[in-house]
């Protein structure tokens, strides 16, 4: 059916990416459609309820995918208008500047990206500002240069977080301020409730997509979202261009037809949207003229650390205020074993027996209480094996190979030496792929169009009016949080569609 629509802009997904390329276009007038799978997430008691949220799973989606040996599971993916970031943990980190270059790993190369920190710089900036991010400039022994502060002050310690900075500091290292997205302070809507990291906010405190980028963009009139309209395929005309994008929406398929495409829908789905969308010409999809569509998945290795306090209660309501990146380089006498260590959020009982079912309900609510959570991130190096694809009758399999696993788990060796001069038990936990929360690389950017998808401003190589705007362009993943780059990027590619496209394509 075709829809009596006629957008200049279509964009595919309302997460970071597509709500931000979304707010660099709205001022230009141009007719902006926003297709968004998910709806508007309920403010509701559950929101904040480890037992919903991590037992019942209750707002994870209910799709499977499976593995390589077929085992199928219902992946931590969530669709919501905001996207992932409904869910995070407001870490906002700025890669680092050799982040954006090669570099030889143990196991193979970290790749550079089409462009430089200094490029991506004032887009961080704007990025930052966008997120009402708090931070503490010239702390971070790894930072690269800054054209301004950040705007507001980083959000204090809580007692026992001073604690854990005060004993780092005595070991030598060079505890920071997390840069984080809370409206906390005088003013501010953060309550600190307690639950935040893989929590959804009910006080709007969290720097979310929904709050921070869609609800503002929807005040233009020419800034439409449609929820629950699920983009299938994207239909390419002979020309190469893409012509049109099929969408299911409250039980019909509808085509929409517009001179402009950016697909916004997350690093798995968007790859899984282009490659649904074959045709005779496209027999491996779209934008894949390369092969590399699906390939290259990321995910960081992630290791929690569970430091254990016998005697002691942790109280901490918002703990993701500190950070550790003296081994972004590596650990002393081991330049592999690199990696940032960060504070993870409030570890419940629920959240323990979602990963260890048989744990006695008593001690893993013991545990919550009386432990220090924190993270260890290393950089998952790129594999084209590392994939996800379409099987017969549309199943997914996500195959995952991460490159840097051992140098890794000597990071996290040596992370944890550092917290046994702290804790009498320090115990470890590592996230896998089931979990996709920092999923990036499966349609890289590059500028070789043999080996990438999408060139240094996230157009295909291969359809000149079809962008891709989310953490899939990532050629490396880095061992930071993903958003504050998605963002800086998608700021970037809207100010060159602002640019390139406003005379010719969209609306005066
Ligand atoms: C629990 C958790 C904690 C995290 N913590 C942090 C953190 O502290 N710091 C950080 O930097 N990052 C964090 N992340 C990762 C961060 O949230 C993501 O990197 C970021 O949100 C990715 O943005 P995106 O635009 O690439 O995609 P998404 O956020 O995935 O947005 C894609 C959007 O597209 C929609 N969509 C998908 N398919 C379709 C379709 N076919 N049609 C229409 N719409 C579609 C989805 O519903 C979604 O709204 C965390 C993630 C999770 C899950």
């Amino acid at each position: 059916m075709e829809a009596a629509i006629r957008p200049d802009v279509v964009i595919i997904g309302s997460g970071v990416g597509g709500g931000t390329v979304a707010r660099q276009l709205a001022e230009t007038g141009a007719r902006i459609l926003i297709l968004e799978r998910g709806s508007f997430l309920p403010n509701e008691p559950e929101n904040a309820d480890a037992e919903a949220v991590f037992t019942q799973a209750r707002y994870r989606t209910r799709e499977e995918y499976q593995d390589e040996a077929g085992r199928r599971y219902r992946p931590g993916q969530y669709y919501y208008v905001g996207g992932h970031t409904k869910f995070y943990g407001t870490a906002m980190f700025r890669f680092r500047d050799t982040d954006f270059r090669e570099t030889e790993h143990e196991d193979g190369t970290s790749p550079s990206w089409p462009f430089s920190y200094d490029d991506l710089e004032p887009f961080y900036d704007e990025a930052e500002r966008l997120f009402g991010v708090r931070g503490q400039a010239g702390q971070d022994p790894t930072e690269g240069a800054r054209s301004h502060p950040y705007s507001h002050a980083a959000i204090p310690h809580e007692p026992v977080i001073a604690d854990m900075a005060e004993r780092l500091l005595t070991q030598g290292l060079r505890p920071f301020f997390m840069p984080s997205a809370v409206d906390f302070g005088p003013g501010g809507s953060c309550r600190r409730c307690g639950t935040c990291d893989a929590f959804v906010c009910r006080y709007g405190a969290k720097g979310d997509g929904e709050m921070r980028l869609i609800r503002p963009v929807l005040k233009h009139p020419n800034v439409t979202l449609w929820t629950g309209a699920q983009a299938t395929r994207l239909l390419p005309a002979s020309d190469g261009r893409i012509a049109a994008v099929e969408v299911r929406r409250g039980g019909e398929i509808m085509r929409i037809e517009a001179p402009l495409f950016v697909l916004s829908a997350g690093a798995i789905n968007s790859a899984l949207l282009l490659l649904r969308s074959t045709d005779a010409a496209h027999p491996n999809g779209l934008a894949n003229s390369s092969g590399v569509v699906g390939r290259y998945l990321m995910n960081h290795h992630l290791s929690g650390l569970m430091g254990l306090m016998p005697f002691r209660v942790n109280d901490t309501k918002f703990p993701k205020t500190l950070s550790v990146n003296d081994f972004y380089h590596g650990v002393p006498g081991d330049g592999a074993a690199r990696g940032n260590i960060q504070m993870l959020g409030n570890i419940q009982g629920p959240m323990i027996r979602s990963a260890y079912s048989w744990m006695p309900r008593p001690l893993a609510n013991l545990l919550g209480r009386h432990s220090v959570d924190w993270l260890c991130m290393s950089e998952d190096l790129p594999r084209a094996e590392s994939r996800v694809r379409l099987l017969p009758g549309d199943r997914v399999e996500v195959a995952y190979h991460p490159g840097g696993r051992s140098a890794h788990d000597r990071f996290v060796e040596h992370a944890r030496a550092r917290l046994r001069q702290i804790f009498p038990v320090v115990l470890r936990h590592s996230f896998g792929i089931e979990a996709p929360s920092h999923q990036c690389g499966t349609v890289r950017m590059g500028v070789d169009p043999t080996q990438s998808a999408l060139d240094s401003v996230c157009r295909t190589h291969d359809h000149p009016n079809l962008y891709v705007v989310d953490a899939s362009f990532f050629p490396s993943s880095a061992a930071l949080n993903p958003a504050l780059t998605v963002c800086a990027q998608a700021l970037r590619v809207g100010n060159h569609l602002r640019a390139s496209w406003r005379n010719d394509n969209l609306a005066a």
